[in-house]
């Protein structure tokens, strides 16, 4: 395990609590990562240093105490955010969600019994290699999650732990043990009591996992629980239509950003559902605002039957990029493919469109025309007349009817003005 990739700011972290006499390690996700050829997401370091023997060791470097009550000190070092967390035992759990207390102990292999399930429960140091105590390579191997300790008393604890589950095993197209299983279906209530801003964070990876259809398919109630008003269909839908998406986007080899393919993810599993429910559900997880609005508008013109129905499709793109730039047509194009609404072919050209339109720079926005409201004022218009007026000579030009050039647009506001 000598090739065992570790970025210099965390080696750099793990060594100066090795020379200060304190055991430390990488822990959790890293190491899973790594061991399964993943690209890690962040590095967290398990520690014995308490955390004030952690601010002292680090006393000369960049240190924000994230939770000293939890244990965690975060170094910042080389553009990286480090989470130095001292071994720790979690008191008894009375709300379905965090412990009581917590205490802090010497003992790794206590840290490690902590953790939620045994591929997210080994540790690793240069001088030590794997430290598995819980069997987390074996179950890598057989692609499982399984619960470290009794799944149910697990998931008693903290509610939260039945949705990492299904997460997890979306994410590495895994598949829950028997006993994770049987736990799952049958603490499933404990999920009402769970922060909805929790919820939409597991939620939001779940989807985006490459097994994401296989465990919507497996757990229909699990989804229609955490969004009450979806029914029960709805997962085995959104499982059809995201492997529809997955499908249109290989084969036009094209990968959405990821704020992107989220919102699809949401549009998808609210195709169904009336724009109040979806806005309610959505609202309900506490989305940010650009969250809510890249959902809604997708389903807006996604849903709209007129949209991209093949009447002015070249006229209907530009509208589309009016509405939500540049690469909102595409958005709906997948959508709408997604959903069933277009066949592959017309979404591959109107994607084509609004690429065209995008590099040949078409006039699309206010701010793309060539007269101004201030041009407007000089003709003797005055208030909300500017505004029409430049919206009606914008939709003049996206029509083709009229020229984006300076003269044309103000003899044509001339004409409207002596019209009035
Ligand atoms: P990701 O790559 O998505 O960040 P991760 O495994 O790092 O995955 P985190 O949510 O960042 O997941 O948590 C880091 C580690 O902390 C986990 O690997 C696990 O060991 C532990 N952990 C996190 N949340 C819980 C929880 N609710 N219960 C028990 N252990 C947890
Ligand atoms: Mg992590």
């Amino acid at each position: 395990m000598n090739n065992f990739y570790i970025p210099a700011p965390v080696l750099f972290a793990l060594e100066r609590l090795h020379a200060a006499g304190y055991h430390a390690y990488v822990v959790g996700g890293c190491v899973r990562d790594f061991l399964m050829g993943r690209t890690p997401g962040d590095y967290d370091v398990t520690t014995s240093a308490k955390p004030e023997q952690t601010l002292d060791v680090f006393a000369d470097c960049r240190v924000v105490e994230t939770g000293l009550q939890h244990g965690t000190v975060t170094l910042v070092r080389d553009g990286m955010n480090i989470e130095i967390t001292t071994y720790r035992v979690d008191g008894v759990y009375l709300d379905g969600r965090h412990p009581e207390n917590v205490t802090f102990t010497d003992d790794l292999a206590e840290d490690l019994c902590r953790r939620d399930f045994t591929v997210n429960a080994m540790a690793y140091s240069p001088d030590s290699g794997v430290i598995d105590y819980h069997d987390g390579m074996r179950n890598m191997a057989e692609r499982i999650i399984s619960c470290v300790g009794s799944a149910e008393k697990r998931f008693s604890e903290d509610g939260l732990r039945i949705l990492r589950a299904l997460r997890f095993s979306s994410v590495l197209d895994f598949t829950p043990d028997d006993e994770c299983d049987a736990g799952v279906r049958k603490l499933a209530p404990l999920l009402d009591k769970i922060s909805r801003e929790r919820i939409y964070v597991e939620l939001t990876k779940l989807l985006g996992g490459p097994a994401a259809p296989r465990i919507l398919r497996k757990y229909p109630d699990i989804i229609a629980r955490i969004l009450p008003g979806l029914d029960e269909t709805s997962a085995e839908k959104t499982a059809e239509r995201i492997e529809r998406m997955r499908h249109f986007l290989s084969e036009h080899e094209m990968s959405p950003e990821k704020k992107d393919a989220d919102a699809l993810h949401y549009a998808l599993l609210f195709a169904d559902t009336d724009a109040k429910l979806c806005r309610r559900l959505m609202q309900s997880l506490k989305p940010s605002r650009d969250e809510l609005n890249g959902v809604e508008s997708v389903q807006k013109f996604g849903n709209a039957a007129e949209i991209l129905a093949g009447n002015s499709p070249v006229y209907e793109v530009k509208l589309l990029m009016k509405a939500g730039g540049d690469g909102f047509p595409r958005k709906v194009a997948v959508y709408k493919y997604s959903v069933g609404l277009l066949d592959a072919e017309t979404a591959a050209e109107v994607i084509r469109t609004a690429e065209d339109l995008r590099e040949s720079g078409a006039c699309v926005r206010l701010s793309d025309l060539r007269v101004t409201g201030s041009d407007l004022m000089s003709l003797g218009f005055a208030g909300p007349k500017i505004g029409l007026v430049l919206n009606t000579l914008l939709d003049r030009v996206m029509r083709e009817e009229l020229e984006n050039d300076r003269d044309v647009l103000l003899c044509a506001a001339e004409k409207l003005a002596s019209q009035n």
